[in-house]
């Protein structure tokens, strides 16, 4: 049966403001979204029976029908009325519940992957229309350009030109559920939104904008967070913030060798994940 690979990248969050609560509960956001090559694999292969099996060794991934990467091919093989069942094989490479976003990419390369493998022709719009239903991060990834993220995160802008820049990515072990950040989060009535620059020129451009609304809730139950940001910022970094709800914290470096003598100083003493990747 036919067989496809594809890489399913990480995103991080340069800008994460949270604007306030809606009546559904969901949290109204404006965030600057930007993926890097820091990838999961993903291999689809049709079966000629309608079941869909997820295999995935990682711990923490369910590999059944919670694995949001079942629920796309779910979702899209209902949506074409397919009579074939797909195998799903996940190689994680994107630390789990990071803030990295790895479940919605994996579930974005799974809609855009089938699309090609069934020859089912569904345009972008069409497809980011059926991952918003998954995940309001979903859409971004069949996106594929740096975007500015408005609504719940499925209001996407393009940002052209983007610097491209070298990301160093520290995962300490420590476990963040986002459910309890955003539960835990103290929203101010009024919100003024900093302004964003018209073009992003230069990697200081990028640095001047960083923040993000859910450190107020991380940091002081994980002050290891503000710890490493430090850390990053005197080891050469541009720039540095939390990614998303969190734990991964991100160093912005204009050189590789600058990320990778942070990389090395900063894993030397600690267990971490970490990894210099860059902006794609
Ligand atoms: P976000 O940045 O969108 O908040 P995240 O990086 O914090 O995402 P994920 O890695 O997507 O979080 O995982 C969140 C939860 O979803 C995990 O705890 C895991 O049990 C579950 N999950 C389901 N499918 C996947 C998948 N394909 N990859 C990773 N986690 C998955």
């Amino acid at each position: 049966m036919e067989t496809l690979t594809l890489s399913a990248p990480a995103k991080i969050n340069y800008l994460l403001d949270v604007i306030g609560k809606r009546p559904d509960g969901y949290h109204e956001l404006r965030m600057i979204m930007q993926r890097v090559n820091l990838c999961d694999e993903i291999t689809l292969t049709l079966t000629s029976t309608p079941d869909i099996r997820v295999f995935c060794k990682s711990k923490g991934v369910p590999d059944g029908p919670d694995n949001i990467a079942w629920k796309a091919a779910r979702t899209l093989l209902d949506r074409a009325g397919s009579r074939y069942g797909v195998t799903i094989d996940i190689i994680k490479n994107i630390p789990v519940a990071a803030g990295l976003g790895g479940g919605s990419s994996d579930a974005a390369t799974v809609l855009m992957g089938l699309n090609e493998l069934l020859k089912l022709g569904l345009t972008d719009h069409e497809l980011m229309e059926t991952g918003r239903k998954l995940g309001a991060d979903v859409p971004f990834f069949i996106f594929k350009r740096s975007a500015l993220a408005e609504g719940i995160g499925e209001k996407l802008t393009p940002l052209s030109k983007m610097p491209n820049c070298w990301i160093l990515l520290v995962n300490p072990s420590v476990h963040v559920s986002t459910a309890w950040v955003y539960k835990s989060l103290q929203l101010t009535i009024t919100r003024e939104l900093n302004k964003l620059p018209e073009f992003f020129e230069s990697i200081e451009d990028i640095a001047s904008i960083l923040s993000n609304d859910l450190e107020s809730v991380t940091i002081p139950a994980f002050p290891v967070i503000a710890d490493i940001k430090k850390r990053l910022m005197n080891l050469g970094a541009t720039g540095s913030m939390m990614s998303g709800s969190g734990p991964t914290v991100f160093g912005i470096f204009d050189s590789f060798s600058k990320a990778e003598n942070a990389r090395r100083e900063i894993t030397k003493d600690t267990g971490w994940f970490a990894a210099t990747v860059e902006t794609v």
